[in-house]
């Protein structure tokens, strides 16, 4: 690899698989962040797990993305009527890859699918449909750059240090979110309906995920989420 290029942090980046279509995918926002944070951006498709920790040994962080849900046969709960097509394999593949990379301390930041994802690895449950009464609208219609409900993000988390405490508008387009906090993680947000919108662990170096979209949600606080896990993963270059 050119000098020139070493000197930037490579951040591994977690995409879609269609299965009936045999297609990767990954909307284009999620590397312009990481590349306009200062960092180089690789897509990384489902392996086998046994590759996780091989892989994550080139790598100054992750950034695990958006996507489908969850199978629940992976926190220990049967499939509800509102679950979403799973793909088993992308879900084995990426809890092996989040496990592998918070044993090396590597930087994480967890969007949306990676907020469940992370929750999961570390032996959280999830909520497998929020399409019922008492929740709020959490699959806006209005563009994906609009901020549509409100979190609150606590005083003492890291996530108010970057972000400021208190109410934040922000956009959703989710229909599970975490249950049951995983051992370790603590809650940094959540919506007036009582969702968990933002997880981190304050014990880590850098490992926040949100529940929202800040790649595509054009508001200086996003950018700087994206600046300072990019600023994190160049300590490990
Ligand atoms: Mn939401």
């Amino acid at each position: 690899m050119p000098e020139a290029l070493r000197q930037r942090p490579l951040v591994g980046i977690t995409v879609n698989r269609n299965y009936h279509r045999r297609e990767l995918w990954l909307p284009p926002a999620y590397s312009c962040r990481i590349e306009e944070a200062g960092a180089l951006p690789l897509l990384l498709p489902p392996l086998q797990p046994a590759a996780a920790g091989a892989l994550l040994g080139s790598l100054n962080g992750l950034l695990l993305s958006g996507g489908g849900d969850v199978a629940p046969l992976y926190y220990g709960k049967e499939p509800r009527p509102g679950l979403d097509e799973v793909d088993l394999q992308r879900d084995a593949w990426e809890l092996a890859l989040v496990r592998a990379a918070l044993a090396r301390g590597l930087p994480v930041l967890g969007i949306c699918r990676g907020i469940q994802l992370l929750n999961i690895a570390l032996g959280g449950t999830l909520i497998q449909d929020l399409n019922g009464p008492g929740y709020l609208q959490h699959c806006q219609k209005a563009p994906r750059h609009h901020p549509s409900h409100t979190v609150e993000i606590f005083p003492r988390t890291r996530l108010a240090s970057l972000l400021g405490e208190g109410h934040l508008a922000v956009n959703s387009f989710h229909h599970q979110a975490p249950a049951a906090v995983a051992p370790g993680l603590k809650k940094a947000a959540v919506s007036p309906d009582g969702v968990i919108e933002a997880l981190e662990d304050p014990k880590h170096g850098f490992l926040i995920a949100v529940q929202w979209h800040p790649e595509t949600l054009l508001h200086p606080a996003s950018c700087l989420l994206f600046q300072e896990f990019v600023h994190a993963a160049s300590k490990f270059c």
